[in-house]
């Protein structure tokens, strides 16, 4: 349960429900590896390895790692 600040200015949070702010994003390499372990069970999938979160007023992307904020992602305006 956490709450971040877009830069827009909406509070994001992914303790609702359902979350809309949350997007879990494999990389084709990280998703083959998952599905291909010996004993894989589709109930207990692991986090991905970077947590992304969008903004659903701007569409901004966040990406953060160990809880730190490493990359944002705004559209670009014509
Ligand atoms: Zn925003």
């Amino acid at each position: 349960m956490a709450k971040f600040g877009c830069k827009c200015g909406k509070i994001l949070s992914n303790s609702a429900v359902p979350n809309e702010i949350e997007l879990n994003v494999y990389t084709d390499v990280e998703w083959d590896a998952i599905i291909n372990k010996e004993n894989f069970d589709p109930l207990n999938i692991p986090l991905p390895k970077q947590e992304v979160w969008r903004c659903p007023n701007c569409e901004r992307l966040y990406f953060f790692k160990d809880n730190e904020l490493v990359k944002t992602y705004a559209l670009e305006k014509d």
